[in-house]
């Protein structure tokens, strides 16, 4: 519904909202008006467990009422246990790699320490980071060098130096550009989700694997949006079989709570000491109350094998849409491509019909519920879009 918000005070970086959210509880939204919506976006793959889960949105309240913040300057004793779950959850949940973290407040700032940490690393024996078009790092300068959407350049000028960019899952191209000059690091989503869910053949990233550890360069996996159970494993480098020397994490991991992080082996970690990164919020009390809970949660409810074995079912019925000629992803990270372009209008019309889907391209449409999420709740999102397909001229 159109409601009666002045949003003329903030900066116009978004178009105006088609509707605007005033409560959400598990896989389902509100507005003003008290209408509800299935929400299969999740604020872009960020609540996973569901919005306002109860176990995350308690632990938030009474770290709230305990230690919100304390500087970096002094510990807290939740960020040292946060780190050593997530490095753990790195080596697959069994037992800890050995890594370290470092703890930042979105996913840009995530790959703006892989990118310091990569410079500091190499000792001054170059800068270039080579990363894929279509590829997305966030909006920062030099995440969105990195970010392969050239379009998003364009007005920004000059953008940082050191980034260049190959065609994605071409395992040549990826050659070549690392053995130019000065590289230090790739820089890789494993599968492209802001550039439509676009998943590399299962030989891409072992190859760029081989490539770093023949050249020295660091790989760097962007896990921000695949992080977290969200493809069918703890990250979705694990399918793989590798371990990348850095990677890159955010929006699941509060749940909702604006959080990110960057996890390093230590031989590579090590590069960084006192005084050469910071942020001042970065592993705060609130915010690691958020990411425990979340994980803990996570790991309760298993969430991996939730996102695998919903994510089947779900990429089934997708394929019983009319008019969709293949659907693309992993676990619970899909994609629905059509025949024709009518991803927005789609988007819309399910919007209008109380289904939040994201139209990622022109003919994609994104698709990204909570883990959680039941299968009577993708019947009934599926059954909406298969009625709004049937609508359509
Ligand atoms: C969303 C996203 C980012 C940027 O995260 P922000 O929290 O918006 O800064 C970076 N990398 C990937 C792969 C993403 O999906």
């Amino acid at each position: 519904m159109t409601t009666a918000v002045d949003r003329s005070a903030l900066m116009h970086t978004y178009r105006d909202p088609s509707v605007t959210f005033v409560k959400g509880s598990g896989t389902r939204l509100y507005d003003a008006a008290g209408k509800e919506y299935l929400d299969f976006v999740s604020g872009l793959a960020v609540t996973s467990l569901g919005h306002c889960h109860p176990a995350v949105a308690d632990a938030v309240a009474l770290q709230a009422r305990t230690l919100e913040h304390v500087s970096n300057l002094y510990g807290n004793t939740l960020a040292p246990d946060v780190a050593s779950t997530i490095d753990r959850l790195i080596g697959g949940g069994e037992e800890r790699v050995g890594g370290q973290v470092f703890f930042s407040n979105s996913g840009a700032e995530a790959i703006e320490c892989a990118i310091k940490l990569a410079r500091r690393y190499s000792g001054g024996r170059g800068a270039n980071v080579v990363s894929a078009f279509g590829g997305f790092h966030g909006r920062t300068l030099a995440a969105l060098a990195a970010t392969g959407q050239i379009e998003k350049h364009a007005g920004f000028e000059p953008m940082p130096a050191g980034f260049s960019h190959v065609p994605y899952d071409d395992v040549d191209a990826l050659v070549d550009a690392v053995s130019g000059p000065g590289v230090i690091a790739v820089l890789l989503e494993p599968i492209q989700g802001e550039g439509g869910v676009v998943v590399p053949s299962s030989d891409y990233l072992r190859a760029a694997r081989r490539i770093c550890d023949e050249s020295g360069a660091l790989m760097i996996v962007d896990e921000v949006q695949t992080g977290f159970g969200r493809t069918g494993s703890w990250f979705a480098f694990q399918r793989l079989g590798l371990v990348p020397d850095v990677v890159t994490m955010a929006k699941a991991l509060g749940n909702g709570f604006p959080v990110g992080a960057c996890w390093a082996k230590a031989e590579v970690a090590a590069a960084f000491g006192p005084g050469d990164h910071g942020s001042t919020f970065g592993g705060q009390p609130l915010a690691m109350a958020a990411v425990r809970a979340t994980l803990d949660v996570m790991e309760r409810e298993n969430v991996c094998e939730r996102a695998r074995v919903t994510g089947e079912y779900l990429r089934r019925s997708l394929l019983t849409l009319p008019g969709v000629k293949e659907v693309r992803g992993e676990g619970l990270l899909l994609a629905a491509v059509f025949n024709n372009p009518i991803a927005g209008v789609v988007a819309a019309n399910a919007e209008s019909a109380g289904v939040l889907v994201n139209p990622v391209r022109r003919d994609t449409l994104r698709l990204a519920p909570p883990l959680l999420v039941s299968n009577d709740d993708v019947d009934a999102a599926v059954g909406v879009i298969r009625g709004v397909l049937r609508s359509l001229p």
